[in-house]
């Protein structure tokens, strides 16, 4: 072989290889909390804008931090997509993810709404506040989430189980706030003033607000609006008899928590993650999620949902979401003292 013509066809072979790995590195896998129907399209526009294909793993948070732990190294996973600040601080504590540095998240996502080190970010934002049956409970009766631990609530006050972590992420901002003996005080009240004991999930407890087992329900937000706004007709008629209270608006504002995620541990699209996470939080991708997914964009200046704007603009609690993840432990243990089942 001549060199000219060796040199040329070395120049081809390193300009397929290039392609052939440009090629096998378009895409990124998600495991993902969330429901296919709730993602699905916004991952289709970024494959659209960016031909990186999304390779979409769904399932039950836990079920999928099992899986994660249990495929170490080799998980395929690039990014864990899931509900909760403290379930997102469970992930980085078992080692799953890896911090990352974006100026463009830095800049979109709000400082509390984000691990400081870069281990996740908050994609959509929920509040848990309290809902009242409006022809049983004067609004003006109300004030914060502690004041539910006060007599006149007795037996009128129907929440879900300490099992669930949005009350554990509830009660780890308490303890922000208040600290870990007045915080337990408090629970014991609050289970004092249970109507029942509790069980099924947010919606349950609205729908036995409506039903007459208890006055007051806590949930979160979401779950309110898509009773409100969905097919299912006897969800709509029980979520119209209760109606929003923003608890805690002339102190530290009503509790909140995320949706959001991070890049894993062991991903071998990194690239593509990050790039994935930052579409997650653009403008476009934020005004969709809110929208469909009736939860509050973690970004300002992106509208939320008609039905969440009714409910007018509210105070939130802006401690830093990975303190619920520190205290998560700490509030386990004392709703466990405090006998909330
Ligand atoms: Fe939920």
């Amino acid at each position: 072989m001549k060199p000219i013509k060796f040199a040329a066809s070395c120049v081809i072979s390193v300009l397929l290889l290039t392609i052939n790995t440009s090629w096998a590195t378009a895409e990124v896998n998600l495991y993902s909390a969330r429901k296919e129907a709730l993602i699905k399209p916004l991952l289709d526009k970024f494959t659209e804008q960016t031909g990186i294909t999304v390779n979409l793993v769904t399932g039950k948070a836990d079920a999928l931090l099992t899986r994660l732990k249990s495929e170490g190294k080799n998980t395929p996973a690039d990014i864990f997509l899931t509900t909760d600040a403290g379930r997102l601080h469970r992930a980085e504590a078992a080692k799953l993810l890896q911090p990352i540095q974006s100026d463009l998240l830095n800049s979109s996502v709000p400082k509390a709404y984000r691990d400081p080190e870069g281990y996740w970010y908050g994609l959509s934002l929920r509040a848990r506040p309290i809902f009242y049956v409006k022809d049983k409970v004067k609004p003006s009766s109300l004030s914060t989430y502690e004041a539910l631990a006060n007599s006149e609530f007795k037996g009128r006050i129907c929440i879900r189980s300490s099992g669930n972590i949005y009350n554990q992420s509830l009660v780890a901002s308490m303890i922000a706030a208040e600290g870990d003996a007045k915080t337990e005080t408090w629970a014991k009240g609050l289970v004092g003033n249970m109507a029942r004991a509790p069980k099924g999930g947010d919606r349950d407890q609205i729908k036995a607000a409506a039903a007459g087992q208890c006055d007051i329900a806590v949930a979160n937000t979401y779950y309110f609006a898509k009773m409100l706004s969905g097919n299912d007709a006897a969800q709509k008629k029980a979520a119209e008899k209760l109606a929003i209270f923003w608890p805690n608006q002339n102190g530290r504002g009503a509790h909140v928590n995320i949706s959001g995620a991070g890049v894993t541990a062991h991903a071998k699209h990194k690239d593509n993650a990050v790039q994935l996470i930052e579409f997650l939080a653009s403008e476009e991708a934020q005004a969709w999620y809110a929208q469909v997914n009736f939860e509050y964009p973690v970004r300002d200046g992106v509208k939320a949902s008609e039905i969440l704007q009714q409910w007018g603009d509210f105070k939130a609690d802006s401690l830093n979401l990975s303190r619920l993840g520190d205290l998560n432990s700490n509030a386990v243990m004392l709703m466990d003292r405090a006998g909330w089942k």
